[in-house]
């Protein structure tokens, strides 16, 4: 365990923000209720926040309701609205570091991640996506002399967006960016366990001059806030990145009211393949850890499945395990730590579960498999598993915590035969040094992002979502997030017979 002064020092150096933003204001749940938000390094409370209900979501879809329909931000100048987005942008940059710090004191992330995610990846999405406003065309149809066809974009209205906890203020600008450059009015759901940077937008956003009502934050939990969102009848559509399980009920909910179309960004179980032609480089080693340990494998494209050619099996495994070994775990706020703390003590135990259950139905432990007793706060030791086979349950359920287990095959074909045999279909990773058999995995992959010899999930120009149960046919990032917000109409003009 490291430790480090700045985790004394910290919350002197944050803007606590503990209220909700409906209608341009900071605002007390209506039912005067709260919960509380720990420090996941300290296992301590950190802030006691509005508890939302269906009451507040009421009120914020009333206001967005409002701010879509009178056109200040649906129907304005794209001209207009780019410049609020990119006003937005630079509040958020000028606050990056504030906003990281808070990211980490709530989440347990490192406050390395948070800066790059934060401070630095959140202000481009906003200015990434307002840049393409003013850039985005409608088409004409082929029509004969007696026609003119427009095919135009429109906002979808009100959206209600829902993110979950392991990249709270990236997850929320994913979403948030193409919806607000669309048109679009929102109401914002952070997760329970990590709504301090979400509810700082509001008042920024505000500054920005996006209109009252556009931008509304409503914190509370997911049966409360989460559920009146999937069922609001005034809602257009919810956005969703979570499990599986609320995914389905977001389906349902939408089933029982208004129909509205939900755009899910689901779980995972993503394999690492090394193939046999493949060069075992330390670019490779690092990217296999990196796979599974990154924000302590609490992310969705977790290669946790590392699937690996006998040729290079036995050399594989040293390395890993020297790598992980080598992983500092500790203090979020020391910049040289690598893993942070589990979000929660509950998350961590379930996490300790699935290492029990590896090692009943036979998988070795090389590495790890304790969670760290000597500190109040939630951290757990990377884990490396040897032996790892597909029927096992820590093989075939998403884990979301440090866990890297390795696999050996005997040919490439078995490699991609373990692959696919999953019902996700989020990411995998390919090493080979043969461009044939690159491209004939990446085609053969039934995911949403193949990377090859890296691990990647690829950068804002390039779509992200997931194939299978891994998610719905929605894409975030890239110029495809905008369809997500966005209805398309035909506008037929005649020209009368004698044209
Ligand atoms: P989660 O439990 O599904 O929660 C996600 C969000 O849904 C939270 O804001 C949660 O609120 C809310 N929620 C819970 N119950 C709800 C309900 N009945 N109705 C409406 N909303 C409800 O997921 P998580 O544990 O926070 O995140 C981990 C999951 O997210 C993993 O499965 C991971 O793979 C997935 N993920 C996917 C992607 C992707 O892009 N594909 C990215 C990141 C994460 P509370 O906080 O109050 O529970
Ligand atoms: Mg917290």
């Amino acid at each position: 365990m490291t430790k480090s002064p700045h985790q004394r020092a910290s919350t002197d150096d944050v803007r606590i923000e503990t209220k909700a933003w409906i209608d341009g204001a900071a605002v007390p749940a209506l039912s005067g209720r709260t919960f509380v938000t720990l420090n996941p390094a300290t296992g301590e409370p950190l802030a006691t926040i509005a508890a939302c209900d269906q009451a507040d979501v009421d009120r914020a879809v009333k206001a967005a309701r409002r701010a879509f329909d009178d056109g200040a931000w649906s129907r304005c100048e794209p001209g207009e609205r780019k410049e609020a987005l990119l006003r937005l942008a630079a509040l958020l940059r000028e606050h990056g570091e504030e906003l990281a710090l808070l990211e980490s004191l709530d989440s347990g992330k490192t406050i390395r991640d948070c800066r790059n995610e934060v401070a630095n990846e959140v202000p481009h999405f906003f200015q990434w996506y307002a840049e393409t406003i003013d850039k985005s065309f409608g088409r004409v149809a082929p029509t004969g002399p007696r026609a003119v066809s427009m095919i135009v974009q429109e906002p979808i209205g009100v959206v209600g967006l829902i993110v979950p906890w392991n990249f709270p203020l990236l997850m929320a600008a994913w979403k948030l960016a193409p919806a607000l450059a669309t048109g679009c009015s929102v109401v914002l759901k952070p997760a329970e366990q990590s709504s301090l940077t979400a509810l700082r937008l509001g008042e920024l956003a505000a500054q920005a001059g996006i209109p009252t009502g556009v931008l509304n934050v409503v914190p509370g939990l997911g049966e409360e806030a989460g559920q009146a969102i999937g069922r609001h009848g005034d809602i257009d559509m919810v956005s969703f990145t979570g499990s599986g399980e609320v995914g389905a009920y977001l389906l349902g909910y939408a089933a029982q009211t208004n129909m509205k179309p939900v755009g899910l960004e689901l779980g995972g179980k993503s394999p690492f393949l090394v193939l046999e032609d493949a060069e075992l480089t330390d670019d490779l080693v690092e990217s296999a850890v990196m796979a599974a340990f990154w924000n302590g494998g609490q992310n969705c494209s977790a290669n946790m499945r590392q699937i690996v050619h006998r040729r290079h099996y036995d050399a594989f495994a040293e390395r890993i395990v020297e790598r992980a070994k080598a992983l500092v775990v500790g203090d979020p706020l020391d910049p040289a730590t690598d893993i942070g703390a589990m979000i929660t003590d509950e998350h961590r135990d379930r996490v300790a579960g699935f290492l029990r259950s590896g090692v009943d139905d036979g998988a070795r432990i090389l590495h790890g498999g304790t969670a760290i007793d000597d500190n109040p706060g939630f951290f757990l030791q990377p884990t490396v598993f040897d032996g790892l086979k597909p029927g096992m349950t820590i093989a075939r359920e998403e884990i979301f915590g440090p866990v890297l287990g390795m696999m050996v095959v005997d040919s490439d074909e078995e490699a991609l035969r373990i692959a696919v045999d999953t019902e996700y279909g989020l990411h995998a990773s390919v090493f080979t040094r043969d461009i044939n058999q690159a491209l004939r995995f990446a085609r053969a992959l039934p995911v949403g992002t193949v990377s090859v010899n890296s691990f990647s999930e690829g950068s804002i120009a390039t779509p992200f979502g997931g194939y299978r149960r891994s998610g719905s046919l929605t894409r975030d990032n890239g110029l495809e997030a905008l369809a997500q917000y966005q209805q398309t109409k035909t506008i037929w003009i005649g020209l009368g017979t004698t044209a």
